[in-house]
């Protein structure tokens, strides 16, 4: 049997594959088992920070491959303390509790407000407000937390304590806080899975007013935003606030499975032992290879990152077959005329590979992406949208 076969005998059919095998890569580059290159805009879904089998990550994976892979969280180990302590010092957080998604980072950071909640102001049931058309991840309650019915209606009951707020409506979610005993407000900077959409300034720094005056904590889910892909270490930094808890995952381990829940001041002493917990959370070969990247995301990649999003924004605003271009660094999403599958397999076709976001295009390149082959991409990114 080939390897597509193989694949639909034997693989749950949870997810509706491209036809393309991807046998290895370099850089922004990527080879299918028929000999094809491409420059993939994808980065497994913004996990590549600095796309394939980058050296310097690749090195630190290996080095602490070879002194061990995996002790369990009863030993202390040095790429966990270390990485913990480079996030807290990049963001003002104060812990970070190791996992090993963006589903389970998000579970984290809801049973801390839920903690909070109920420890500091008596709460039985609190709630979590979160956005219409977010994503959190695919547990039941990470499902539940997520602010789109489609996600929800073959998998009730899902956990109980979550309700929605359109995105950029302060009133409504004003509104929900009378209504409902409130513990948080949860939203992304950017909505990724629901479309790519940066959420206005104003309302964010309203959240932030609203959530001082009622001791609200505001947890922002940076799973896809963060680690630099939005043109700051997290997106929050570029609205100039400070959450109380940060959720991350995805590019932080530039490949390598890992989730991260930092806990701000007010929370910071939420979870006493066996409150919490993860077999393979804070893996020292995951954590090794995090700290690498966490290392490289300094303030002239950042500028770099921003340079690249509005050449990127310059070149497909109002280009023909565009309706729109939204997003923020290099997380962008694109309205299209054409149907979005029709434009990703005349990018496939012609040696780009990008990925859908709802009915948009989008793009979440290296962030390293040399700058000849950002423009090569964009131009053919451009012609099959015409
Ligand atoms: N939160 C956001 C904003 C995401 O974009 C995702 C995944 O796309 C998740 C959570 C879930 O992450 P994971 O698939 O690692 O569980």
């Amino acid at each position: 049997m080939n390897i597509f076969d193989l694949d639909h005998a034997y693989v749950a059919h949870t997810y509706g594959r491209f036809p393309v095998e991807i046998v290895s890569g370099k850089g922004c580059r990527v080879t299918d088992s028929e000999g094809s290159t491409y420059i993939d805009m994808g980065t497994g879904i913004a996990v590549n920070t600095f796309g394939m089998c980058d050296e310097a990550w690749q090195a630190a994976v290996i080095d602490q491959l070879g002194k061990f892979q995996h002790t369990s969280n009863l030993y202390y180990t040095a790429p966990c303390a270390k990485l913990a302590e480079q996030l807290c010092r990049r963001t003002g957080m104060k812990k970070v509790f190791f996992s090993n998604s963006g589903a389970e980072a998000n579970e984290c950071a809801i049973k801390a407000a839920r903690r909070y909640a109920t420890e500091r102001h008596g709460m039985e049931k609190p709630y979590i407000i979160t956005l219409v058309n977010s994503f959190h991840g695919r547990t039941i309650t990470t499902l539940a937390a997520t602010g789109q019915d489609s996600f929800h209606k073959d998998f009730l009951p899902l956990t109980d304590g979550f309700v929605y707020a359109p995105a950029n409506d302060l009133e409504a979610v004003r509104m929900l806080t009378e209504q409902y005993d409130c513990a948080a407000v949860m939203f992304e900077p950017v909505q990724g899975e629901g479309g790519v959409m940066a959420l206005e300034p104003d309302f964010v720094h309203g959240l932030t007013e609203l959530a001082k005056e009622l001791d609200l904590l505001l947890i922002a889910d940076e799973v896809q935003t963060g680690n630099g892909r939005c043109g700051a270490l997290y997106a929050y930094m570029r609205y100039g606030i400070l959450p109380d808890i940060v959720t991350t995952a995805k590019g932080l381990g530039g490949g390598l499975p890992i989730g991260a829940t930092m806990l701000g001041e007010k929370v910071q002493d939420i979870y006493t032992p066996g409150l919490h917990g993860s077999t393979f959370g804070g893996n020292p070969v995951c954590c090794a290879g995090a700290l690498n990247i966490l290392s490289r995301l300094t303030d002239d990649l950042m500028a770099e990152v921003r340079a690249k999003s509005d050449y990127i924004f310059s070149e497909l605003t109002n280009a023909p077959g565009v309706k729109s271009v939204s997003g923020m660094g290099l997380m962008i999403g694109i309205e299209t005329e054409k149907d979005a599958g029709e434009v990703l397999a005349a990018c496939r076709a012609n040696g780009v590979l990008v990925i859908k976001a709802k009915a948009k295009v989008r793009l979440l390149p290296p962030l390293n992406i040399p700058w000849d082959e950002l423009k090569t991409a964009v131009s053919v990114i451009k012609e099959a949208c015409r």
